[in-house]
């Protein structure tokens, strides 16, 4: 019963971390279209997803993707 709880804490850590580490980072304005770093975690954008207009890194876009399916 408490697994929804649990589950919505982990991502409020996650999204709680990720931009204290933009922040940490100097990342807080980012582009919103085919960022030179992943506006995720700020990792460096492979360059063929940089140009496809990805701004997020096959991690987290991998994560993005599961969030999504979980809130369906
Ligand atoms: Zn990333």
């Amino acid at each position: 019963m408490a697994d929804e709880v649990d589950i919505a804490n982990e991502l409020m850590d996650n999204e709680v971390s990720r931009a204290l580490g933009k922040l940490r980072q100097g990342q807080s304005n980012i582009k919103t279209a085919g960022a030179k770093t992943c506006i995720e975690c700020g990792e460096k954008m492979p360059q063929p997803r940089r140009q496809l207009g990805f701004n997020l890194c096959v991690s987290c876009a991998e994560d993005a993707e599961r969030r999504k399916t979980l809130y369906l």
